[in-house]
């Protein structure tokens, strides 16, 4: 049962999120966001198979105990000629039940942030570092995320964006091979190489909604913010801005 606390926590948060990521508007015609190759739509399409290729797989994987655990595999979703992928760190018990990535309440607040920048959920692609959910949402273990990450690098590869926001100290430091803190790693970018060969992509890392909602001060949303805005420069996308009052 949620405890009395929590729910003014619950409401005040999701009254603040109402007012932190909206309201942002583009001045003059709002660009949108281009994928890539729009013009060649069979490669489109060669994507999108090569895509549910792989979520059948993970369908079928049992590589790890979360296999035996899971009511759904949360593969991830998608545009897959997205700009910009998003990951996260592993499905919680919302993704689960519905096999999608981010619709729970960190869900809510990822949708908000991409609204903010103009954007829409059907623009970018949402995958995770675990592709079911650990028990009780217990952090991934290594045994985990070596078996699983294949999974990640071969969506990487398919989508090939031009930059990977990842979401928290999980998925950054996974995909960076690093140990250092969220907070050392934030606000800049990185390079993530895709393999031998391949020129590397750009990797913006910031916190992680959920992260986000447990620590819902104005610093970290203007964090957040930050670190989305320099995502939308890097693109020379328009980035959106609160009218004055
Ligand atoms: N948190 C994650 O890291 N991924 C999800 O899909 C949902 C919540």
């Amino acid at each position: 049962m949620i405890k009395e606390v929590d729910i003014y926590k619950v409401i005040s948060q999701h009254l603040e999120m109402e007012q932190f990521f909206t309201g942002f508007t583009l001045k003059g015609q709002p660009d949108k966001l281009e994928p890539q190759a729009q013009e060649d739509n069979m490669a489109v399409a060669e994507k999108a198979a090569e895509l549910e290729k792989i979520a059948e797989e993970v369908n079928q994987c049992r590589k790890c105990d979360l296999g035996q655990l899971r009511t759904n595999t949360v593969p991830g979703e998608g545009n897959p000629n997205a700009r910009i992928m998003f990951v996260g760190e592993a499905p919680g018990a919302d993704e689960d039940a519905q096999g999608r990535p981010f619709v729970g309440r960190a869900g809510q607040l990822l949708n908000k942030i991409i609204e903010a920048c103009a954007l829409k959920r059907s623009d970018v692609f949402i995958g995770n570092i675990l592709k079911c959910r650990p028990p009780d949402n217990r952090d991934p273990r290594a045994e985990e995320i070596i078996s699983c990450l294949p999974y990640l690098q071969r969506q990487i590869e398919i989508i090939n964006p031009e930059i990977i926001v990842a979401l928290g100290a999980h998925a950054a430091r996974t995909l960076l091979n690093t140990t250092k803190s969220i907070g050392q790693l934030r606000g800049q970018f990185h390079e993530y190489y895709p393999g031998i060969g391949r020129p590397p992509i750009k990797l913006m890392a910031t916190y992680h909604t959920a992260y986000l909602l447990r620590n819902y001060s104005q610093e970290n949303r203007r964090r957040v913010w930050e670190d989305m805005k320099s995502v939308l420069a890097e693109l020379g996308l328009p980035i959106p801005e609160r009218p004055q009052k």
